[in-house]
């Protein structure tokens, strides 16, 4: 690879990574809330707030990711049990795990073998940090499949969890190749294509996918009011990576999709997450609000952390 196309796959990958932080530390402040809470305390949530932790604070969601990267660092791919190590190694309780999760890890720790902890849960735990798979093999959608469903295995084995983070980590896949491209991704083409990809897995997912309304031309209120008639925007994996599309392919910028995802309330971590890691991939870690990455948090395993497992993770 060239100099130039180097830096164009950091700027997909750490775009991908600090947009998915981005939207999950925008989002920590208000996770849980209905929209009408977040619009009356916050109005616009569009500047990092503190919550139940520091401003800039990830939570599970970026925490796994971390997991997820270190292992790709490491092996080139996803290795399960060095994955499942990674996990419990870096889990800290207070970010907020979900109740599952929380006892796989806790489980982990007390020396359980990693094969033995996953659970059937259809909750997006396995969609909200496999975002950055799909930016680490970007262009070889065979491979983002694989890896996503492999690193499901350490803790869901729900088909609806498997088909949600598939979905997740192709949409990633392909924001990479069409933000490369300077093409603008076509809401029934994008829903067509992984919903393709994830039927043979859960066809219920792809249902769910190809109800995404078309978002694109709204405004924010209709945008916001087409994506609350459909979605939940909970935990079950559909109900957070469908809206998170949803947010991504309505904004002409990463901050609006960032900014969409967390207005619609519920499980706002995840979905700005997810949106981040879409609209990250797409419009490059330049296109990422400064003022966003430096409230980001710091510490031994915060922002430069990050920065350095993107750049290895290229080498
Ligand atoms: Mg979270």
């Amino acid at each position: 690879m060239g100099n130039n196309s180097e830096a164009l796959a950091y700027q997909r990958l750490a775009g991908a990574v600090f947009g998915s932080l981005c939207g999950d530390a925008l989002g920590m402040p208000v996770e849980g809330w209905p929209p009408d809470q977040i619009k009356e305390v916050h109005g616009r949530l569009d500047s990092m707030r503190p919550g139940r932790l520091p401003k800039g604070s990830y939570t599970d969601d970026s925490q796994m990711m971390l997991s997820v990267l270190e292992t790709l660092v490491k092996h080139k791919k996803i290795e399960p049990q060095d994955l499942a190590r990674r996990f419990a190694e870096n889990f800290e309780p207070e970010r907020g795990y979900g109740g599952r999760t929380y006892d796989a890890l806790n489980r982990l720790r007390n020396g359980a073998d990693w094969r033995s902890i996953s659970s059937d849960s259809w909750a997006n735990g396995a969609a909200m940090r496999v975002g950055v798979v799909g930016a680490f093999f970007a262009g070889h959608f065979d491979e983002i499949k694989k890896a996503a469903l492999a690193q499901c295995r350490v803790t869901h084995t729900h088909p609806l969890a498997q088909a949600g983070a598939c979905a997740q980590a192709l949409a990633v896949g392909l924001a990479c190749d069409l933000g490369a491209k300077g093409e603008k991704p076509q809401t029934d083409i994008v829903t067509a294509y992984l919903a393709e990809q994830i039927e043979d897995i859960s066809p219920e997912a792809a249902d769910r996918l190809l109800a995404l309304p078309d978002t694109q031309g709204l405004t924010e209120e209709e945008c916001q009011d087409a994506l609350w008639a459909e979605y939940e925007m909970n935990l079950r994996t559909m109900e957070a990576v469908c809206p998170a599309l949803g947010a991504f392919l309505w904004a002409d910028s990463f901050k609006d999709a960032v900014v969409m995802a967390v207005s619609l309330g519920g499980d706002t971590d995840t979905i700005g997450a997810m949106a981040g890691a879409m609209a990250g991939a797409y419009h490059g870690l330049d296109a990422i609000p400064k003022a966003w990455l430096d409230d980001l948090e710091q510490g031994p395993k915060g922002f430069a952390y990050f920065e350095k497992l993107c750049r290895e993770a290229l080498i």
